[in-house]
């Protein structure tokens, strides 16, 4: 009886859970389009995500490099931007505010690249929402 209970209880949680990874799955592909990480790399490596959605206000990520050259990267809720940077060509300071999944700043004499990360496949895929 009380094998039978937990297999049932079990059961149910699983039901529970698939339920719930479908509705966030479903979620996530068709309705949630604003789901936006800036995502920078320094020398090709990661060096740190910011989940736009999370930002209530501007986050100031400042990335020390090699000798005494630094870039500073601000992000909110609506994009990111390069603010301060030790440069030679400050390419990546013109390029202005990205916005948009797919887009990116890249810094190329500092091997800084800030690009934003989503799910807005809907525009790659011609699907619209
Ligand atoms: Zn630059």
């Amino acid at each position: 009886m009380i094998v039978k209970l937990k297999k049932g209880d079990i059961l149910l949680l699983l039901i529970v859970l698939i339920a719930g990874i479908s509705y966030f799955g479903l979620k996530l592909l068709y309705k949630d389009t604003g789901n936006k990480t800036v995502v920078i790399s320094v020398n090709g490596k990661e060096y740190e995500r910011v989940d736009m959605r999370n930002l209530s206000s501007e986050k100031l990520i400042h990335i020390e490099l090699e000798e005494g050259r630094y870039i500073d990267i601000k992000a909110d809720s609506k994009g990111a931007y390069v603010s301060d940077v030790v440069c030679p060509d400050k390419i990546c300071q013109k390029t202005g505010v990205i916005d948009r999944v797919g887009q990116s700043i890249v810094c190329l004499p500092n091997k800084v690249q800030v690009f934003i990360e989503g799910n807005e496949k809907a525009d790659v895929d011609g699907v619209s929402q």
